[in-house]
């Protein structure tokens, strides 16, 4: 008599932290009191990024002897991107590793579909790993993509194939950056300056078609599992999944139910990680200081500052006064110079000389990563000036910390918005976004912003109140009744049945 077989789940993150920590993290909870089911990750890497301090961070993710056995890993061999022009956009690179990975990855499919004790069930990607979708087909598998941004983003790659031959064909990419568009779903309508990256390229360009192309083909998988929860973004969500409920009536009639499109299935956050770099000095730094005092600063996994932009946050926050802790990246001129590429450079060699030694009381500096997690749980942290990654935005929220948004690459201007304009939970300096003059925001306004953030006025008590309540929100739709539980258990029947 046969066994029954067990299913499996194969997960293909695009390269990148940001990518991986929130899907391991949604992998464990699927395996969580489980022993059916079974992840495996196939894990296209760079070469370029092999001793960055990310990507220790990546081999404490693989590495982590807690894991559940029924979560397993196989790293593919590096991709070079020494192969591609220097100075490739991110999402150019990341596309690049993962479409010459394809023939491990259909090797990996092969011999897990030989597998006597599992049966694959269903391929999970990372938004720029798009190129996985051909072989999903050819092994029949069902698709999904985890969609490690907000439902708004999502929303609007769904509706760029439509602006594409709408507006923007008109248009011809000559609209100004303050013109504005609206997609499904989004509360307030978008300057053309803060949509994503690849979109502020021209229409012609190889970076802007490579993007619509990507986004093209996410109407086609069988749904987007969005680390985000129905409070957050209630509106983006209800129209992608109105949207989508509507193509997929009209492609087939015979249908009685439809199911979602849409798994709203957050906040995932990344759990606290005890062999962080630098992070008993960060926690122990904390614990000395008064409660709420604190600004933490980090601009995420890569995250990079121009060294003019790096002196006038130092000289800011001497000006502000205020207590801070302080990630420090060697600068770079193009914001996300460290996403993919390692630093070699001591970072805080580019500090203003004297300035570690006149903030020895009020600040503390640190090269390159701390234990995000903790440090924004904890009780001494007051406000977090974030470059507005996805992920950091969960863990403000998750946490109550309000913001500072300064937006850098991607589709992080967006988020800016949505937490500034829509959510009304971050401050943000002016200048960061609008590239006039020389697109540098001075000390003096930085340490207003601080102050402004940092000191006590209705203002930012009416922040905390609207932040508090997120925290809470989120807290609620994790709960056994909450609204990304039943997305999540809806889904998760859904593969056990399969
Ligand atoms: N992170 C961290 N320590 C750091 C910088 C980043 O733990 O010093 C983590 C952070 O908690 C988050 C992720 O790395 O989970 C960054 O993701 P995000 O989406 O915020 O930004 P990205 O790295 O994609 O720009």
């Amino acid at each position: 008599k046969m066994e029954k077989k067990h299913p499996c789940i194969v997960m293909v993150p695009s390269p990148g932290l940001s990518h991986l920590i929130p899907l391991v993290e949604f992998a464990k909870m699927l395996v969580h009191d489980d022993d059916e089911l079974n992840v495996k990750f196939i894990v296209p890497t760079l070469s370029s990024s092999s001793s960055s301090s990310s990507s220790s961070s990546m081999n404490s993710i693989l590495n982590n002897s807690d894991l559940p056995p029924n979560i397993t890993f196989t790293v593919l061999p590096q991709v070079n991107v020494e192969d591609l022009p220097v100075k490739s956009q991110t999402s150019t690179q990341i596309r690049f590793a993962v479409k010459h990975s394809l023939p491990f990855i259909h090797q990996q499919l092969t011999s897990f579909m030989s597998s006597t004790t599992h049966h694959i069930v269903a391929l999970v990607f990372s938004i720029f790993a798009t190129d996985v979708l051909d072989l999903a087909k050819e092994f029949n598998l069902l698709t999904y993509v985890f969609f490690a941004s907000g439902a708004s983003l999502l929303s609007f790659c769904l509706y760029l194939p439509y602006l594409d031959e709408t507006v923007f064909s008109t248009t011809n990419n000559t609209m100004s950056l303050t013109e504005t568009v609206n997609f499904p779903g989004c509360v307030v309508p978008f300057q053309i300056k803060d949509l994503p990256d690849p979109v502020l390229y021209e229409r012609s360009s190889e970076v802007y078609k490579s993007f619509l192309n990507v986004c093209r083909t996410h109407s086609l998988v069988d749904g987007a599992i969005v680390n985000t929860f129905t409070h957050l973004e209630s509106e983006a969500i209800a129209a992608i999944q109105q949207q989508q409920q509507q193509q997929r009536e009209a492609n087939d009639r015979n249908t009685d139910k439809v199911p979602p499109f849409v798994y709203p299935i957050g906040p995932i956050i990344q759990s606290e990680t005890s062999n962080d770099v630098n992070r008993l000095e960060c926690l122990r730094w904390l614990d000395n200081q008064p409660p709420r005092s604190v600004l933490y600063i980090s601009f995420g996994s890569g995250g990079t500052l121009s060294q003019e932009q790096l002196n006038e946050i130092a000289f800011g926050l001497e000006m502000s006064g205020h207590k801070f802790l302080w990630v420090v990246r060697a600068p770079n001129e193009y914001g996300g110079g460290a996403y993919l590429n390692e630093q070699k450079e001591d970072p805080l060699h580019h500090l203003p000389s004297g300035f570690v030694e006149r903030t020895k009381g009020e600040g503390l500096v640190v090269p390159s990563w701390a234990p995000q997690v903790e440090i924004l749980g904890h009780g001494s942290t007051s406000a977090f000036l974030s470059h507005c990654g996805w992920n950091s935005i969960l863990e403000s929220v998750v946490h109550g910390v309000p913001m500072i948004a300064w937006p850098l690459f991607a589709e992080q201007r967006m988020n800016a918005v949505l937490l500034k304009e829509v959510l009304k939970v971050a401050l943000m300096p002016e200048k960061v976004v609008d590239n006039d003059e020389d697109g540098i925001v001075k000390r003096e306004e930085i340490a207003r912003v601080i102050k402004r953030m940092m000191e006590e006025n209705e203002e930012g008590l009416e922040m905390r109140k609207r932040i508090k309540h997120l925290s809470d929100a989120a807290a609620a739709a994790l709960t056994q009744n909450g609204s990304s539980t039943k997305a999540f258990s809806t889904l998760k029947q859904k593969w056990k049945i399969v």
